[in-house]
């Protein structure tokens, strides 16, 4: 349990992805905060299952990522509930598929903050008390679409460019304090948001459900499978290492061969 006396905040994780994340690190005896939407009792039994894995804290905080002043708060709170944050998981997503010209200004705004602006607010607030120990890591959920794009996907596209640009420069701004920021760029992980997207895919496209899945999300995938949740989380464990401390402002991708075309 390498992580026993450290405290993660994972945003987005009462589902996918994110909770992934929160199993990974808790397995490894780290206290975590988890945040999100979803069914109470669910979350209640996420929370009671990741205190009794990592024998340290779990806490839920509902934070809406789209609002500054709540992740400000949240990052107070998990400080004042489980110390740190030392690792902060950046993850909380949506998406939304249309073409530029018919994309809802309200989809673009949400998109923006939830992904772009709900990184900084998080990273803001969690760097003092990184900086405080000399020992962080800042680890960015953003995708093989902050490498390179796809169509319909302009806002979440341009977030994820700008997850990887704002972890650069967290990265250099930090580089001599003990703390890590790096980027992991899945391609398609199977989770409710790539499900959640088929059907807006299959209006865009005017493609059935087996053409969204093989013909798009799976098309330039070059292992013909989706990654998995485990894949993903295992990287963001391995950067939290000693011997991961000197990969940093790097774009690390998951993507079963995705951007090597
Ligand atoms: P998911 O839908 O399973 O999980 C998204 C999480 O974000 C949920 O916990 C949800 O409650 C939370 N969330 C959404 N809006 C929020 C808000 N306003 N405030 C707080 N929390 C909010 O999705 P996932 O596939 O696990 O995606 C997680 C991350 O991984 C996202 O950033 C996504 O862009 C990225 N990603 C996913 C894939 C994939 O194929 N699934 C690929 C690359 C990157």
């Amino acid at each position: 349990m390498f992580l026993k006396g450290k405290t993660a905040l994972v945003t987005g994780s009462t589902s996918g992805i994110g909770l992934g994340y929160a199993r990974a690190l808790a397995a490894e005896g780290a206290a975590v905060m988890i945040n999100g939407f979803g069914d109470s009792a669910e979350i209640d039994g996420y929370v009671a299952d990741l205190s009794k894995s990592s024998g340290a804290g779990a806490v839920y905080c509902p934070a809406d990522m789209r609002k500054p002043s709540e992740i400000r708060d949240m990052v107070a709170l998990c400080h004042a509930e489980l110390g740190g944050p030392d690792i902060v998981i950046n993850n909380a997503g949506i998406q939304y598929v249309a073409p530029v010209d018919e994309f809802p200004e309200e989809k673009w705004d949400a998109i923006l903050a939830i992904i772009l602006s709900s990184t900084f607010h998080t990273s803001a607030a969690a760097l003092p008390h990184m900086k405080a120990k000399a020992w962080g890591r800042i680890i960015n959920t953003g995708s093989m679409h902050s490498l390179v794009a796809s169509p319909y996907k302009a806002a979440y596209n341009a977030a994820k460019h700008g997850v990887s640009g704002l972890t650069k420069t967290i990265a250099l701004e930090v580089a001599t304090q003990g703390i890590t920021a790096n980027t992991i760029c899945p391609g398609y992980v199977w989770t409710p948001l790539v499900e959640g997207q088929i059907p807006d895919t299959m209006k865009a496209r005017g493609m059935t459900r087996d053409q969204v899945i093989n013909d798009v999300l799976l098309d330039k995938q070059p292992q013909k499978q989706f990654v998995s949740i485990e894949q993903v989380a295992a990287l963001a464990l391995f950067l939290c290492r000693e011997e991961a401390s000197a990969i940093t402002g790097s774009n690390l991708s998951v993507d079963g061969g995705w951007t090597a075309q």
